[in-house]
């Protein structure tokens, strides 16, 4: 602020501080100190001198401590190399973000600002303190605000709203504002009409020939209100109307109206598109900029379970000691978790893949890999085929694995068909004779080996007293005369209903 300081001065020169800087220059506390009472003043505490050599860190950390109480989680810390030497390349990175501005006779130093807070003292720009929510975009504190972490919006689509662009937006290019009959609804004409006047382009026009601009402010709008002309009979009335554009009137239909109908109706026009903001990513900008060994969190999240295993088996030799003291242990439990997935054969889905679109065999063993991350024992686990989907060599992982389970403690109950895990159980159960109602008795139980001399049909073929023969001869398919061909103007993609609630997983 303005004035002179003298009171101020004292007041760091009682606090037992020699030197300030005074707008940029160095003066020492009692020096007759040059300030306009009229003018703006910055005023900085020296609060200590340092040569950077071994066994400084304790009177650093001290100074520092106090330089950041006096600045109120501020302090500047300014920088002159010796003579000849370089600076580290990432304080000389540090220093060339900085705003730069040269105070005669400080030539060779430089000042590196910092902050206590996750705030920006230039600026003003501010990051919350960061927490595990703000990772997740099922949560507001780290989903984009945009499209409220779905990472896509289903909006009104201009190819959609207006397919035809040999039409006139007077004889009904705008679909949803035609009748079933063809007749344009009521008073849009003389709406469209004016915007037209207003941004020089004839309605009546198809609207192919309208331009860019002009059609912007169709779609969109336009900041000022525009003269509508009615007419009733012999009458013209003429009034001033605000205009939303086609697509804020839709909008505002389809957000006001209560009628399932009428948003069933208007929904045709909507497509789904990624989101403009995020562009898919669904974590807010501020989430997005924080990184690790230079990935944010939307990339990693986007590698299979394969990929990310690769990654952070390469993050901790990247990281120095400090960051190592941070991130080694988590890292490790990632890794831990990935290669439970891995080991279920399930190395190919991405991280943020879709939990309904998993197939059951899928969604079984993510569950099966969480079982084992967790350690529990003394438990009966019912599985369901879980080999279902599983490539044939990553079947034996998956044995392995419900092996694991077992000498944890574990009971591990499988209905199933496959050979290789039957021959791997410690008791086979069959159930049977036949399907349905026609089983539903035990037919024969045991290891293995006792299960192999049973008389039932899968001790028959299970032991090789009977095989499915391979066929001399098969049936040979049918070549079509005439080839196959799909005919469509545009191919779209869209849901066939909107989800009712807003289900993320
Ligand atoms: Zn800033
Ligand atoms: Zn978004």
């Amino acid at each position: 602020r303005k004035g002179e300081y003298k009171k101020e001065l004292v007041d760091i020169s009682r606090a037992g501080y020699v030197r300030v800087r005074v707008d940029g220059r160095m003066y020492e506390v009692t020096d007759d100190i040059p300030m306009d009472r009229y003018k703006q003043h910055t005023i900085e505490v020296v609060v200590d001198r340092i040569v950077v050599k071994e066994g400084i860190e304790r009177r650093l950390t001290d100074s520092i401590e106090a330089a950041l109480k006096m600045g109120q989680g501020l302090v500047t810390v300014s920088i002159q190399p010796a003579d000849g030497a370089v600076l580290p390349s990432n304080v000389q990175a540090m220093i060339d973000r900085q705003p730069a501005d040269e105070v005669e006779g400080q030539e060779g130093w430089s000042d590196l600002l910092f902050s206590e807070a996750y705030a920006c003292s230039v600026c003003g720009y501010s990051m919350p303190d960061l927490e595990p929510r703000m990772f997740s975009f099922n949560s507001p504190y780290g989903a984009c605000p945009d499209c409220t972490g779905l990472g896509t919006k289903t909006e009104f689509d201009p190819d959609l709203v207006a397919p035809d662009h040999n039409v006139s937006l007077r004889d009904g290019a705008i679909k949803p504002f035609v009748y079933k009959s063809g007749e344009v609804k009521d008073w849009w004409p003389e709406m469209l009409d004016a915007v037209g006047r207003a941004c020089g382009f004839d309605a009546s026009l198809p609207i192919s020939q309208i331009s860019e601009e002009g059609m912007d402010a169709v779609w969109n709008g336009l900041p000022k209100p525009i003269e509508v002309l009615m007419k009733y009979g012999r009458s013209e009335r003429k009034f001033q109307s605000e205009w939303r554009g086609v697509l804020g009137s839709l909008r505002k239909r389809y957000e006001e109206t209560e009628s399932e109908w009428v948003k069933q109706d208007l929904e045709q026009y909507m497509s789904t598109k990624p989101c403009p903001t995020c562009k898919g990513r669904r974590l807010k900008p501020e989430s997005l900029l924080v990184k690790v060994a230079d990935h944010d969190m939307s990339q990693i999240t986007n590698m299979s379970i394969g990929d990310a295993v690769a990654f952070f088996s390469g993050v901790t030799p990247k990281l120095n000691k400090r960051q190592l003291m941070i991130a080694e242990r988590a890292v490790k439990e990632i890794l831990e978790r990935l290669s439970f997935l891995l080991d279920v054969g399930l190395g190919y889905l991405t991280l943020d893949r879709n939990a309904r679109t998993l197939s059951g065999g899928e969604a079984q063993r993510i569950r099966l890999a969480t079982q084992i991350g967790s350690g529990l024992m003394g438990c009966l686990y019912v599985l369901d085929e879980p080999s279902i989907g599983l490539h044939q060599r990553d079947n034996r992982k998956l044995i392995e694995t419900l092996m694991r389970l077992k000498n944890l403690g574990n009971t591990v109950l499988v209905v199933e068909h496959d050979e290789e895990t039957m021959l791997a159980a410690d008791h086979l159960i069959e159930l049977g004779p036949g399907a349905g109602e026609h089983g539903g008795f035990i037919v024969a139980q045991g290891t293995v080996e006792e299960f192999m001399k049973a008389s039932s049909s899968t001790a028959d073929y299970l032991s090789g007293r009977r095989e499915i023969e391979i066929p001399k001869a098969r049936r040979q398919p049918r070549t079509p005369t005439e080839p196959v061909v799909l005919k469509s103007d545009k191919v779209m993609l869209k849901p066939k209903s909107k989800p009712k609630s807003k289900v993320k997983s």
